[in-house]
């Protein structure tokens, strides 16, 4: 097992990774930006190390910075945590040059899944359904026209480095499809460097589900059942649940089945999640990410599985510490990502946290880095914690969160809380009757106008 983990990362993650190293008894190290000197990942660490100014380019992601601070504290771990080097295939590599250990997959694994392209024909190859498409990247205009006349439109172009929704342009019609390459591409140019795209069917009304994977990198793979992620915004998730109100426990068992037995064929190392759009009683392979999600604890409150301990262990060496049979969904869990954003508007809200008041009791988790007096800084991701609330069933669940919902204040910035507490009390989400742009469609209409105050 590693005597000491750098953790890469900050805020809520930081603090999440830190305690499972802790109940390891793994000592921590916590990297900082100029910008984060007083957060709680720097103090509840052991050690800390600074590794540059505000700029994420220039401190979360300055790669000597931190195999630097890896040298001078004798870390022999890297937690990348989400988002950030979390899924830079060269940072692994680099770590591996130095003996330094990374808690996340193999580079080659990295790599192929940050390409969507190579993703899908390797998903195809391990017996993952896909959504129809063109089987690889499609340059020229009237091949585009041939493949999506095959597909049948509505089809959608998106980039093969796309990430966080960009780069995706619908074409309804052969009239749209030339103007939508274009888009596609320069938009991709321009955000990933990369002017790559492919065609996909689009589908008008699915559900986002995905499934939650471990592997210990030799051939032993489990899945811990899916997660309905469908509430979202531009493309952005915004409450997650599991399991999703559109399956039942023979088709849990089934996709499950079926990302386990693929993710040992790839002899795959620590947690990923295997992306579906699901219509009609089919699934449809989007993508995978090969780190730990966001919403991660939906899935750690419904199995009683750390995820993280479970990364850190196969990383080390060490075996997984159930088999498929040990793992059981008990009860509903529902997550919703608090952001310092505007309710209505989603405009960004830094600044001073004047008073804090998570909520507390039976099934009510709060991840956050936050506390009374922190001054969120402007220049990271929005996230200020995520609420997790586990019930019996998918109705207790609800109730609960609604309970804990009214309980939760944040006073000196802007939150989405509001957006959340009409959330939990409009009709279609009590019935889990959504798909992937019924929030868009609801705020478009005005569902917010009148936000619920508890
Ligand atoms: P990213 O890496 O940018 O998040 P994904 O491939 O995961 O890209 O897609 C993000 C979101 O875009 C999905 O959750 C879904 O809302 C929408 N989407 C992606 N592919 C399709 C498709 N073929 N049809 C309809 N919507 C899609």
């Amino acid at each position: 097992m590693f005597d000491k983990i750098l953790i890469a990362n900050r805020g809520e993650i930081a603090l999440r990774i830190l305690r499972a190293a802790k109940e390891l008894g793994i000592a921590t190290v916590a990297v900082h930006s100029t910008a984060d000197a007083d957060a709680m990942h720097v103090r509840l660490a052991d050690e800390s190390v600074c590794i540059g100014p505000p700029a994420a380019r220039d401190s979360y992601l300055n790669i000597p910075s931190i195999i630097a601070a890896c040298e001078i504290t004798g870390a022999d771990a890297v937690h990348p945590g989400y988002g950030f080097l979390s899924e830079n295939a060269r940072f692994a590599e680099v770590l591996a040059h130095h003996n330094i250990g990374f808690i996340g997959p193999k580079a080659e694994h990295i790599r192929i899944m940050g390409d969507k392209i190579e993703a899908k024909r390797t998903a195809k190859r391990l017996g993952i359904p896909c959504v129809p498409g063109s089987e690889g990247g499609v340059e020229d205009p009237e091949e585009a026209k041939r493949i999506a006349a095959e597909i049948g439109y509505p089809v959608l172009v998106k980039a093969a480095s796309g990430g966080g929704g960009r780069g995706m342009k619908v074409a309804r019609s052969e009239a749209d499809l030339e103007q939508a390459l274009g888009m596609a591409r320069t938009e991709a140019k321009a955000a990933f460097g990369d002017d790559a795209v492919y065609l996909e069917k689009y589908l008008e009304k699915p559900r986002h589900i995905e499934v939650q994977v471990l592997g210990d990198g030799r051939g032993k793979a489990v899945h811990l059942a899916e997660r309905d992620c469908s509430l979202q915004r531009r493309h952005q998730k915004v409450w997650e649940e599991g399991g999703s109100p559109a399956l039942n426990a023979d088709m849990r068992a089934e996709i499950g089945g079926i990302c386990a037995r693929a993710m040992q064929e790839l002899q795959y190392l620590g947690a990923g999640t295997v992306e579906f759009l699901y219509e009609d009683g089919k699934f449809y392979f989007i993508e995978m990410n090969t780190r730990i999600q966001v919403e991660h604890p939906v899935t750690e409150m419904i199995t009683g599985i750390d995820l993280v301990n479970e990364q850190i262990r196969v990383a080390a060496g060490l075996p997984l510490s159930m088999t498929q049979d040990e793992i059981k969904v008990e009860g509903h869990a529902i997550e919703c990502r608090i952001n310092a954003e505007h309710p209505a508007t989603f405009r960004p809200s830094p600044g001073l946290i004047t008073y804090f008041h998570p909520p507390g009791g039976l099934g009510v988790r709060v991840d956050s880095a936050v506390f009374q007096g922190y001054r969120i800084p402007p220049n990271y991701d929005s996230l200020i914690g995520k609420l997790i609330v586990h019930g019996r069933t998918r109705n207790e669940c609800l109730m609960r969160l609604r309970r804990a919902l009214d309980e939760f204040v944040v006073d000196g910035v802007d939150t989405t809380l509001p957006l959340f507490r009409t959330l939990v009390r409009n009709p279609d989400v009590q019935n889990g009757e959504y798909d992937i742009h019924w929030l868009e469609k609801f705020l478009a209409d005005g569902g917010l106008d009148e936000p619920s105050t508890p």
